[in-house]
């Protein structure tokens, strides 16, 4: 270019991010297993809420979104005053790497982490470290090693996307604990809610003052079209974190349905049980196939294929059948599909589909 516009460093390092397809040419009943939305849907009383709240559009919505954060701290046994919502977690995710890291900094996640982790670095002019991890799971020690006096953020998701695999609480609190003085530790709980009895760090959050964790509506709350999330954390990242983000960054609509959701915790407990139900189902009957998967955690199957070559085929396969899953070899995984837990007729046809490819070679 000619002018001297040019944007901040980074930036144009960043890859774009690109979502889960959700239409296949010439096919009508298209199954959309490739961004683990939920297949129940959103609590009906979210529905109601959202319907709601299209008498007031005309009104500003909440700038404290104290209403939301009260919900969350009687459900999640959290102090309100640290809790920050945001379009979706991915918001906040993204206020930490501008808030703590810039030029010259590191942020570090791990080598099969979730694909935004780099964006966010980019975004703000750090330097990206990617730590390997072992056979698909999160290496604490690993973590440690990389780690700098110029680390600032370390993300961690547990469960973790896309391998759908979990490490012990005790190795999350050993990683905080290791950190060095001036690194936070932002434990991603985008699917914590499909763990049964686990506070996705709650409780070192409380211990300590250098993890905050992140949590989402978009995944056992169905609302990912409505773009919400939430954290808790340390009292002075949260303000921090109040600074800079948009006075009004979610509409009222959002703050409404989200509420009413996080009270449903019925609907959440029944999508947690029917989950890990099909989640099991299909992993066993994959497995049966020659198409193991590690243990998830998530509302996701990691499934490994005998190569990459077999993987690209199976997922043409699928499309052919109008069956939409993520290919992941973007994520260092080029012999794996992640698939979605779909309701059970979505895992029959899945687990129906994958025989039939299998059987045809
Ligand atoms: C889906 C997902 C999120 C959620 O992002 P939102 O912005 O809340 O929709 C965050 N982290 C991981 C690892 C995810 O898979």
């Amino acid at each position: 270019m000619a002018n001297g516009i040019r944007p901040q460093p980074g930036i144009m390092d960043i890859a774009l991010y690109v979502g889960g397809a959700s239409q296949l040419a010439g096919q009508s009943n298209v199954l959309k297993l490739s961004s683990n939305e939920n297949p129940l849907g959103a609590s009906p009383a979210a529905m109601q809420a959202f319907a709601r709240a299209a008498h007031d559009l005309h009104r500003y919505p909440s700038t404290d979104h104290a209403a939301l954060r009260v919900a969350i701290g009687d459900v999640w046994g959290v102090d309100p005053a640290r809790v920050i919502c945001g379009v979706g977690s991915g918001e906040i995710l993204k206020l930490l790497a501008e808030a703590y890291a810039g030029p010259g900094d590191e942020v570090v996640f791990t080598e099969h982490g979730f694909s935004m982790y780099p964006i966010y670095a980019h975004a703000c002019g750090a330097t990206p470290v990617v730590v390997p991890e072992r056979d698909r799971m999160v290496d604490v020690d690993a973590i440690l090693a990389a780690c700098t006096d110029k680390t600032r953020l370390v993300y961690l998701a547990n469960p973790a996307n896309p391998t759908g695999t979990m490490i012990p609480e005790a190795e999350v609190a050993r990683l905080a604990a290791g950190l060095p003085p001036q690194a936070l530790l932002a434990l991603d709980g985008a699917y914590a809610e499909f763990v049964a009895d686990y506070d996705a760090g709650r409780a070192l959050v409380e211990a300590r003052d250098n993890v905050i964790m992140s949590r989402t509506f978009s995944k056992i709350y169905g609302l990912g079209g409505l773009r919400i999330g939430w954290a808790y954390g340390p009292q002075a990242v949260i303000d921090v974190l109040n600074r800079l983000r948009g006075p009004f960054n979610l509409s009222a609509a959002a703050l409404a349905a989200a509420e009413a959701a996080m009270r449903d915790t019925a609907h959440t407990d029944r999508c947690r049980i029917e989950n890990a139900r099909w989640r099991d189902w299909l992993a066993a009957g994959l497995a049966e196939l020659g198409v193991p998967s590690d243990p998830s955690s998530a509302n996701f199957i990691l499934a490994r294929f005998a190569s990459p070559a077999e993987a690209q085929a199976c997922d043409v396969y699928l499309q052919s059948q109008g069956i939409i899953v993520r290919q992941v070899a973007g994520y260092g995984l080029p012999h794996c599909l992640r698939i979605t837990v779909g309701d059970e007729s979505a895992c029959r046809r899945v687990v129906h589909a994958v025989a039939q490819f299998k059987g045809s070679r």
